[in-house]
């Protein structure tokens, strides 16, 4: 990109310069254009009036020779000819040497009519005026003598005159010479004319070559120098170009072993994966972004019984009982898919869910989300805790139960107290707190052992239970010390006293009954057993006053004789 950009400014910059460059250029050039054109048209002008004055200078010359022929002719023929013919021929000789005159004037001193220049070179300037026998005053001389001639009357143009004589005879032999001297003398000085002009011609071309060569640098030169910059771009713009390409290739090769060992640490977190997810004793599922199972590990179909074929695309909700966790499960996915990336939260709770055989099994479900393919999923980790269940039933029975009786202990008889106390709180109703010790037990672990004794214990508690109501609370606290919570009696106290004392009744007449007992495995015997009670009755919330008061009656009844039921009395 960068390229382009430094590319096209520099040529914005190249063209700036350029046309900068040939601004100048061009109004140096179109000057030397002009000045060219000039001199051109200055020489050739040079050339034609040399030319032309040269060419009339010949000419001029050599018709004053033809002139000097004529003349003489004519003078002989005005000589010779008849008076009557001699005026027609009078004036053709005066047209003709005036005609002479005027032009060895011209030639003498420059005639612009007949393209005669005023000045003349030395050779001629000393042929017409220095020689001995100047030119210039042989015309001059033939010239006056032809005109001598012509003032003559008729009867003075004899054949014998001098004039004529001089005109016909001596002149044409010394002017012709001279006139014929003159114009080859012309002749020369033309073509001497001519080669200097040949030469010039010559200096004038190579000059003008050299002009056209020196415009051509000053038109290209600049176009040079920008394109010797353009090529120093390109080459720089190239070898970036390289540089870059290298650079490229070797993020390449990075970037390639990169990928390499991602694939590799890939391959070898998917074989992690697969191990953990087919070796894991819990069930590992992964719900996609619509809530459809996408995974079922082999733990999975062995724990729920469905093959994981069977499950592909199903919703694990349906799995789950009750209706609650089910909700729970649904919000909590929810609330993973709406709650954004930065939030992979997970939940654990325990519930309940069913086999494909129907049953209903206790699980602890674990819900994390994760992003995968730029949509939200799920990982639920489920797993079967029906003996972890089974372990904390025990443990509980342990700390809440008497192992020999099945029935509450001590612990648990005082949380059953404190509840008891509270509803009576609320309804106003009245409660009884019942001891109950069997009398002289001991003897009969004596006799037949604590095997029997236990045995005792046993059934002396079902028939407890079997006497008290079911929202009582039977407890075995000791040895052979019972406690019953009798809850909801009468508001009126008398009346609940009535109550209590009644099922106390029940309850004593119940143990009274005999007991067969097995001593050992085959031999059974036939045993009496009482008991001492103690009842109090309750509506407040001293749990430690009420069972003072409940023990403390039932030992008045072991220091009476046992066998009896005593009410707490508050006045004793
Ligand atoms: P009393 O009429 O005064 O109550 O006389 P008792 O013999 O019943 O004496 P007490 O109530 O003081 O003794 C209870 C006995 O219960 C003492 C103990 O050996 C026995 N015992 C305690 N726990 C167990 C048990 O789990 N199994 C059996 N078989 N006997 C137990
Ligand atoms: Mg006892």
């Amino acid at each position: 990109m960068w390229l382009v950009a430094t590319y096209t400014i520099s040529k914005m910059n190249i063209q700036l310069n350029v046309a900068q460059a040939l601004t100048w250029r061009y109004v140096i050039a179109l000057l030397l254009v002009v000045s060219l054109s000039t001199a051109a048209w200055l020489s050739m002008h040079l050339v034609i009036s040399e030319q032309k004055s040269t060419a009339a200078l010949v000419n001029v010359s050599g018709r004053q020779r033809m002139l000097s022929q004529r003349t003489a002719l004519f003078s002989n023929l005005l000589t010779n000819a008849p008076r009557a013919e001699r005026s027609q021929l009078r004036k053709q000789l005066t047209d003709a040497i005036l005609l002479m005159e005027r032009s060895h004037n011209g030639l003498t001193h420059g005639d612009a009519a007949m393209g005669l220049p005023e000045t003349r070179s030395a050779v001629v300037h000393s042929l017409y005026f220095d020689a001995p026998d100047s030119l210039d005053g042989q015309v001059k001389r033939y010239i006056s003598t032809v005109k001598v001639l012509l003032q003559l009357t008729d009867e003075e143009l004899t054949t014998d005159n001098p004039s004529l004589r001089y005109i016909t005879t001596t002149a044409p032999t010394t002017l012709l010479v001279a006139l014929d001297h003159m114009v080859a003398q012309y002749q020369l000085e033309g073509e001497v004319a001519v080669q200097r002009l040949q030469r010039a011609e010559t200096i004038f071309w190579l000059a003008t070559l050299l002009l056209l060569v020196l415009e051509a640098i000053l038109i290209f030169h600049p176009f040079v120098r920008h394109i010797r910059l353009i090529i120093s771009k390109l080459q720089s713009a190239t070898e970036a170009l390289q540089l870059h390409h290298d650079q490229l290739e070797v993020t390449v090769q990075l970037r390639t072993a990169e990928l390499e060992s991602r694939s590799h640490a890939l391959q070898e977190s998917e074989e992690k994966f697969r191990l953990i997810s087919t070796n894991a004793k819990d069930a590992i599922v992964i719900i996609g972004p619509d809530e459809q199972i996408i995974y079922w590990n082999p733990a999975a179909e062995r724990i729920f019984g469905y093959s994981a074929n069977e499950m592909a695309g199903e919703n694990l909700h349906n799995l789950l009982t009750p209706e609650r966790y089910r909700a729970d499960a649904h919000s909590s996915y929810q609330h993973f898919r709406d709650s954004g990336a930065g939030k992979l939260v997970g939940t654990t709770f325990d519930t309940t869910a069913l086999r494909k055989s129907g049953e209903e099994f206790p699980v602890e479900l674990s819900i994390s989300a994760f992003m995968f393919q730029n949509s939200w999923h799920a990982l639920g980790i489920i797993r079967d805790i029906t003996e972890r269940k089974l372990l904390e039933e025990q443990v509980r029975r342990l700390a809440f139960y008497d192992v020999l009786t099945n029935l509450p202990n001590r612990r648990m008889l005082s949380d059953h107290l404190n509840l008891a106390m509270a509803a009576n709180r609320r309804s106003g109703c009245h409660g009884a707190l019942m001891f109950i010790d069997l009398d002289k037990f001991k003897l009969l672990n004596d006799t037949h052992g604590h095997g029997t004794g236990d045995f005792l214990l046993i059934e002396v508690a079902r028939r407890l239970k079997d006497s008290a109501r079911d929202m009582d609370t039977v407890a075995r606290i000791g040895g052979d010390e019972f406690v019953i919570i009798l809850t909801d009696l009468n508001t009126n106290r008398t009346e609940a006293t009535k109550e209590a004392i009644f099922v106390a009744e029940k309850i004593r007449t119940a143990l009274s009954e005999p007991y067969v007992l097995p001593i050992d495995a085959a031999t059974h015997i036939k045993h009496h057993c009482t008991a001492s009670i103690g009842i109090t009755l309750f509506s407040g919330h001293n749990q430690e006053e009420a069972m003072r008061q409940a023990d403390e009656a039932m030992y008045r009844v072991k220091h009476s004789g046992r066998d009896q039921i005593r009410l707490y009395d508050t006045r004793a």
